[in-house]
């Protein structure tokens, strides 16, 4: 008997996954997916374009394939499915992606100022440094440009679209949707740290994984999402269509 999730299952994760990142301050109107690796090869489950994280359900999310074709559901792809193909077909070990528009990690990115272990957030990611792609702020709508967005992500879990969004990846949802909320943090944490008129501080490489092996473990994470997953209980949908309490 397979281990498989149904693809129901499939469907719902996508869905949660979306009201999570609405919670989390990742709402752009009705721009930014998350997709998962569907179990049996064929491509990629994701929202059908033209709706907000907030407002999907199992039943909006479509199957699409590796060239784009959407093989089972209801409605349209979003344009930048090719990020989240290359990625998974570059990456045997990422089983979902994100892509948002987060507004302070835009920000950071296009200022030009790099990510630093400023936060418990932060120390995530950096060291080392996060990987910004700069090959264009337009649509990621080619496969050639998923590819360069797949190469610019590396082996890492997040990369910055400079002028455009961020790209997370992970083994499945948890993963992905955390390194797209704990990335957005980090970077609306230090935007803070200008409000002071005094340069900021941050721990050293060493000093910075030192609390990424203490903050940033399998329990710590798995917490994480269980808590996020029960955030959504406590969210009238009004105040999620805004972009979550965070955001406010
Ligand atoms: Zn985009």
């Amino acid at each position: 008997m397979s281990n498989a999730p149904s693809e129901r299952d499939v469907r719902e994760s996508v869905a949660l996954a979306g009201r999570v990142l609405a919670a989390n301050g990742h709402n752009d109107y009705i721009w930014g997916h998350v997709a998962v690796r569907d179990p049996a090869g064929r491509g990629l489950w994701m929202k059908a374009s033209g709706q907000g994280f907030d407002e999907v359900t199992a039943e909006s999310v479509i199957l699409v394939g590796f060239d784009g074709m959407v093989l089972k559901g209801t409605g349209r792809s979003h344009v930048e499915w090719p990020i989240h193909a290359s990625v998974m077909q570059a990456r045997p070990d990422v089983g979902a992606t994100v892509h948002t528009h987060p507004p302070h990690a835009i920000a950071l990115a296009a200022s030009d100022a790099p990510l630093r272990p400023v936060s418990h957030s932060s120390t995530l990611f950096v060291p080392p440094a996060v990987p910004r792609f700069t090959q264009t702020a337009n649509l990621i709508v080619t496969a050639e440009l998923g590819d360069a967005v797949a190469s610019s992500l590396g082996d890492e879990g997040a990369a910055f679209l400079v002028n455009h969004g961020i790209v997370t990846a992970g083994a499945g949802i948890p993963a992905a949707v955390i390194r797209a909320v704990l990335l957005e943090d980090a970077c609306h944490q230090q935007a803070l740290c200008g409000a002071f008129g005094r340069p900021a501080t941050w721990p050293d490489d060493d000093a910075a994984l030192q609390k990424r092996a203490a903050l940033w473990n399998e329990t710590h994470l798995g917490q994480l999402w269980d808590f996020l997953v029960r955030q959504l209980d406590r969210i009238p949908s009004a105040e999620m269509a805004l972009g979550g309490p965070s955001s406010a």
